[in-house]
């Protein structure tokens, strides 16, 4: 079994970045700028935004944040999104989700100018990335590529099931590892809470990327010989040894099923630092004009 260590490979990639961003500032390049909107105090979503703040600081770019009350109206926040698409300073931006019940996340998304949307979640690069068109690959499936690719995992004839069918995760990754190039060209199957079977189509996957979001579902039975598995799963589970009263658990039952495995991710320290450098990625990609000119 050998480890795809998140932790490992996402500084080597942040390193690559800020030395690109130093080149292209020597070279006349505007320093590359993130924003993020933030909505509410939400502890699961302060810690994503203030880890992708430090990251921007770390790397050389500049960041923004925006914070919002959880009672602020979807019109003002479209309002905010709008003001962000006009900043010319601003290459792109986040919205943090989730957002509270009363917003319409859909209507925000859609509301953020997709030359902007470094998340990846606007429709026209949802469209794009399924047509094999240059665009912004929503974050985190851009992780978990990238992670393939520095281990160089074989993909191609593989059997790849997705448990999960979310637009940022499940949805966008089933149709990346299909593409016609590397890392795709497997045969995908895309799974979800309706599934029924999961266990036996999971026992024939050769690559497993687990987003459901239920700590520790996937034990060693779900799980072939041999098996490449990435854990998306990020949960929150109480612990009265911690103190902050919580620690951190994965989809996958990691000390069950890493012995069977021939790649794993860890959680925390796997896929969750790697959807950083994707953030990262599309913000230079958009500072650079190298998708929408
Ligand atoms: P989501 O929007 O809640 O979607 C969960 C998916 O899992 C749905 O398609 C659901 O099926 C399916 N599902 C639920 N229970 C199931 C079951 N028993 N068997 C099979 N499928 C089942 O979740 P998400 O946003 O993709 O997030 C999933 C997990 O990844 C969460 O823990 C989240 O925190 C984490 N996450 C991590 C990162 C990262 O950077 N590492 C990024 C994003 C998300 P239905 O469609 O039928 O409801």
């Amino acid at each position: 079994m050998q480890l795809l260590d998140g932790k490992a490979i996402s500084s080597q990639i942040k390193a690559e970045i800020k030395e690109e961003v130093e080149q292209w500032i020597a070279g006349g390049g505007k320093k590359p700028h993130l924003a993020a909107i933030l909505v509410g105090q939400d502890g699961a979503s302060e810690t994503y935004v203030a880890s992708k703040i430090r990251s921007c600081e770390e790397i050389g770019f500049t960041s923004t944040l925006l914070r919002f009350e959880p009672d602020i109206t979807e019109a003002a926040l479209l309002e905010a999104v709008q003001s962000l698409n006009n900043d010319p300073d601003v290459d792109g931006f986040i919205v943090q989700l989730p957002l509270p019940k009363h917003i319409t996340e859909n209507t925000v998304m859609e509301a953020v100018d997709p030359a902007k949307d470094v998340d990846g979640f606007h429709p026209v690069n949802v469209g794009k990335m399924c047509k094999g068109l240059p665009s912004y690959i929503s974050a985190t499936p851009f992780g978990i590529l990238e992670m393939l690719i520095r281990a160089k995992i074989e993909t191609n004839g593989k059997h790849c099931v997705v448990i999960g069918r979310s637009q940022i995760v499940g949805l966008p990754m089933s149709i990346l590892m299909q593409r016609n190039e590397y890392p795709g060209n497997c045969t995908v199957t895309i799974t979800h809470s309706k599934t029924q079977n999961l266990k036996e189509i999971c026992q024939t996957a050769d690559i497993l990327i687990v987003a459901l979001g239920r700590p520790e579902f996937v034990t060693a039975d779900y799980v072939k010989e041999g098996a490449v598995v990435i854990d998306v799963g990020i949960s929150r589970v109480a612990d009265d040894t911690k103190k902050s009263g919580f620690s951190i658990r994965g989809d996958v039952n990691f000390n069950d099923v890493a012995p069977k495995t021939s790649y794993i991710t860890p959680v925390p320290g796997g896929v969750g630092l790697m959807t950083i450098c994707g953030l990262l990625t599309n913000t230079f990609k958009a500072a650079r004009k190298e998708i929408y000119k």
